[in-house]
């Protein structure tokens, strides 16, 4: 085990969202790309806002994703003394000063020095206080906060997705580190907490940039060496803006529910911004370990492409067994026969409908769905292509015959359905696509599907020989082509 130790901290007030699940997924890799060690640390101090519900969704998510974590998560509320500590070591160490105006006071200046055409940041007037005055005022029990003592240099870091960043330190004002209630800030929680877990490496949203040079100046005011940051740009939706809710981009849990596979998400998120350097778009979990830098990772903001997703769904989906999809089907299949959609005894044909479909759907449900032929007669025929492929008046006859023909086979395969069609169409001096696509349609009542005899031999030849004269007494009454609403 190398020393390096990442960690991935929720704030447990929401569910995990596709675009957290992405740093955890970056950190994760990292971590186990060099053999250090992936934490997770719940960051519940809102008490306002956190919820247990959250934590245990976020927990469920990245369990679920495969990213295994070691060790105990950190619970961030349950160390408030020691950040507390932390506090009073920095202004011990004069790093730090009791700031005693008021939030009204505060804003009052603030305007003011706008108003002037001030605009670098704001520095507190008790920054100088004399420490003696400061301990007098607050054993007196005047109100104050606890305020950083931004030194006049810049915050330079080389960040591990930008390179060199420098900060000048008039942008950075006199932050606060701890809340006139006593409670201290996320800054001085994060850096705590990094601390003590001995984090190396932050790797985390762009949202979180402006925090860093603060955090890096609470390290260096305590004496601590810093860790080494990387600020990952965020994701956007199609339409250039950050990506949220309202372009229907949801929590991990749903998407799961939605029928994704953890496989297909992992693949696709690592993917998303950040690039194995090659045209790859597919990516296991042991390639992703594999291959994963920070180096990878895009300066600039990714789209996230939903339709995109389906499609390596769908790819993950046709690399499962076949007996992995049938145990997913098993309670979608209940529901629709409770729900009358599907009959019960179709489920016999469940095995033979992944085996053929898995390759073409790209949610699980599809399968049920778009190959419900499978499972019971079809009513009725696509009437676009009906218009195309049903139009020779010969079509019942051929059907009919084929019919016949079908049903005196002893070997219904791919091999004997297949040769039928190539004997009778000779006979006819018509091509065999004058047969072949009126018996996709006979059996399916859809212009597309598997391959025609795969899909024969799967349905059998009861099934076969009743749909192809189905279809041929539906073209007598309805007409060839049939007169059916588009
Ligand atoms: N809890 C913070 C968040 O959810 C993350 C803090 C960090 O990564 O430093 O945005």
């Amino acid at each position: 085990m190398s020393n390096v130790r990442l960690r991935f901290a929720p704030s447990p007030t929401g569910f995990l969202h596709i675009g957290g699940a992405r740093t955890a997924i970056f950190n994760y890799l990292l971590a186990r790309k060099t053999g250090g060690s992936f934490l997770l640390r719940i960051e519940d101090t809102d008490k306002q806002r956190s919820k247990q519900e959250y934590e245990d969704d976020i927990l469920d998510a990245i369990r679920w994703l495969g990213l295994e974590w070691d060790e105990e998560p950190l619970r961030q509320s349950k160390r408030k003394t020691f950040h507390q500590e932390m506090v009073d070591e920095l202004i011990e160490r004069r790093k730090a000063f009791r700031c005693f105006l008021t939030p009204e006071e505060t804003q009052k200046l603030k305007q003011e020095r706008e108003a002037m055409g001030i605009h670098t940041a704001f520095r507190s007037p008790y920054r100088d206080i004399d420490p003696e005055e400061s301990e007098e005022k607050m054993i007196a029990g005047k109100p104050f906060a606890v305020r950083f003592y931004v030194p006049d240099e810049p915050v330079v870091y080389i960040d591990g997705v930008h390179g060199k960043v420098e900060i000048p330190a008039d942008s950075i004002e006199d932050f606060v580190l701890l809340r006139t209630d006593g409670t201290p800030t996320y800054q001085v929680a994060v850096v705590g907490d990094d601390y003590e877990m001995g984090i190396t490496h932050v790797v985390r949203g762009d949202d979180h940039i402006s925090n860093t040079p603060k955090q890096i100046l609470i390290y260096k005011a305590l004496g601590w060496t810093a860790p080494e940051f990387a600020h990952v740009p965020l994701i956007l939706g199609p339409d250039k803006k950050r990506l949220s809710k309202r372009h229907g981009a949801a929590a991990v849990t749903e998407y799961r529910e939605k029928g994704y596979l953890p496989e297909a998400i992992l693949s696709f998120m690592a993917m998303l911004g950040w690039s194995p350097g090659d045209d790859r778009e597919l990516m296991t979990h042991d390639e992703l370990v594999e291959v994963f830098t920070t180096e990878g990772i895009n300066k600039r903001s990714a789209v996230f492409d939903e339709r995109k997703l389906e499609w390596v769904n769908g790819q993950f989906l046709s690399m499962r067994e076949d007996d992995d999809i049938l145990e997913m089907l098993k309670q979608p299949f209940a529901d629709r026969v409770a729900d009358g959609r599907l009959p019960a005894g179709a489920a016999k044909m469940l095995p033979i409908a992944i085996h053929l479909l898995k390759s073409r759907s790209h949610f699980p449900a599809d399968i049920l769905d778009r190959g419900d032929y499978f499972f019971k007669e079809p009513e009725t025929v696509d009437a676009k292509a009906a218009k195309k492929r049903l139009k020779d008046p010969e079509t019942p006859a051929w059907l009919d015959e084929l019919a016949s023909r079908y049903n005196a086979i002893d070997e219904f395969t791919v091999e004997t359905t297949e040769q039928v069609i190539r004997v009778y169409s000779e006979e006819l001096e018509v091509g065999a696509g004058n047969l072949i696509h009126p018996i996709r349609l006979a059996v399916s009542g859809q212009p597309s599907g598997p391959g025609l005899f795969e899909l024969l031999e799967g349905l059998g030849k009861e099934t076969v020989v009743r749909r192809l004269k189905w279809l041929a007494e539906f073209l007598r009454e309805k007409g060839t082509p049939p007169d059916l609403e588009e």
